[in-house]
């Protein structure tokens, strides 16, 4: 080692430590300082090169330091930076009319800045809409929808109200009880989730592949007997696309594979392309149901977030993103499927949103050992590694983590 690089390494353990002593210990200390990326690969403070193939949680559609989000958020930066909900902005209106044109249908917008606030905005929004009904003349001024119905292991956010509708016991738990009547059911049955929704219920949240559980798509119409089980019972079907939207699986949102139209839709993560950015769209009634003074954020909607959300969606669809996500992602699955290990049980997900399904719960030492192969991923589940890397990974990238993954496999066993 040089003295240069004794001095970089020096850098990394220093920054951990003083993070340990800095921060508050809710994400223990991460085992990589990040300096700085360009495309789909990220170096840490020591120097080292890695590929990216979590792209910050799903995230950097982009990658890094992409031309068209460089251009448009110093552009905006050095425009205007901020005018709160006070005053409207061009980039705002731009965006609302970009994502409605993209989901179709009589829509409106609000925007947030976080995946949770785009869940906290939509349980506001249904319980406004069962609010007025609740005192309409249609329900005769009785109480009526009082519950919503989300599954287990779901997750829809930290804050107290998305944090009531997530299902992962780990996370909810230490901080119940929750003020809102949330019923869980088993992600997948249609049985359960027609039993548990009735002329009572508000609403249905639903991930359409649970990410945060481990990449688990619902099964064959799952969804759209969701969507036959609100129109029966006049529920809203509230598609939670926090992680599943923006291209991930090979379609703007990964409802429309399915043909099914939710009532609200909530967006974050990838539509910003790094700049924090959610969405909370609702359809019909669920649309206007948000009276003047009703809800609101100082930051939700920034321009800077806007333009950087303009970006990505102009960029997407200017160099065929879709279609390159179906492709590659189809050829890393085929890739880790083709491979023989004992340690390999299979590939889930869809697009650049992928799996790699364990035969034992040893995903955070596969992670390990991919990190030191130069390759970033992540343990998101005892047996599940989860592949989200930008949308923008060349087939090379993605071959080489397919040729580098048996050592890596050998290298945890
Ligand atoms: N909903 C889903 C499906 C998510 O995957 C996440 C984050 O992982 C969230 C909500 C929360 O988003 P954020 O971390 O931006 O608050």
């Amino acid at each position: 080692m040089s003295a240069h690089e004794a001095e970089q390494g020096t850098r990394m353990s220093d920054l951990r430590k003083r993070f340990e002593a800095a921060l508050m210990p809710n994400y223990g200390v991460p085992p990589l300082a990040l300096a700085r990326g360009e495309g789909c690969r990220v170096w840490d403070t020591d120097g080292n090169a890695y590929l990216d193939l979590i792209g910050g949680i799903a995230v950097s559609a982009l990658g890094h330091g992409h031309p068209a989000l460089v251009q448009a958020v110093s552009a905006q930066v050095a425009t205007l930076a901020h005018t709160s909900n006070l005053f409207l902005h061009e980039p705002e209106v731009l965006l609302a009319e970009r994502l409605l044109e993209l989901l179709g249908g009589d829509g409106r917008v609000f925007f947030a800045n976080s995946g949770t606030e785009a869940n906290e905005a939509a349980y506001k929004l249904i319980r406004r809409h069962a609010g007025r009904g609740a005192a309409g003349r249609s329900h005769g001024g009785e109480a009526r929808r009082t519950y919503v119905v989300a599954a287990d292991s779901s997750f829809h956010g930290r804050t107290m109200g998305a944090l009531a509708l997530t299902g992962k016991a780990s996370i909810r738990e230490p901080f119940g009880p929750f003020a809102a009547d949330v019923r869980f059911v088993t992600y997948g049955s249609v049985d359960e989730l027609r039993a548990a929704v009735t002329g009572d219920c508000a609403a249905i949240f639903l991930e359409p592949t649970q990410g945060e559980a481990g990449v688990i798509p619902a099964p064959e119409g799952y969804l759209a007997a969701a969507r036959a089980i609100c129109d029966e019972t006049g529920a809203a079907l509230v598609l939670d696309e926090i992680q599943s939207g923006i291209g991930r699986t090979g379609t703007w949102f990964q409802h429309q594979h399915e043909g099914v139209r939710p009532d609200v839709i909530t967006l974050a993560k990838g539509l910003g392309g790094g700049l924090p950015i959610g969405a909370c769209v609702g359809f019909g009634p669920y649309a206007t149901a948000f009276g003047k003074g009703d809800h609101g954020s100082t930051f939700g909607g920034n321009p800077v977030a806007c333009a950087a959300a303009l970006a990505v969606l102009d960029t997407i669809e200017r160099e065929g993103l879709l279609e390159h996500v179906t492709k590659v992602g189809d050829q890393l699955a085929a890739g880790i499927e083709a491979i023989d290990h004992p340690l390999l049980a299979g590939v889930r997900g869809r697009g650049l949103w992928r799996a790699i399904v364990l035969t034992e719960p040893k995903s955070a030492a596969v992670e390990a050992a991919a990190r030191d192969a130069g390759f970033l991923v992540n343990a998101v589940a005892p047996q599940a590694v989860r592949l989200a890397p930008p949308l923008i990974i060349t087939p090379d990238e993605a071959a080489s983590f397919v040729t580098a993954l048996p050592g890596i496999l050998v290298a945890t066993s």
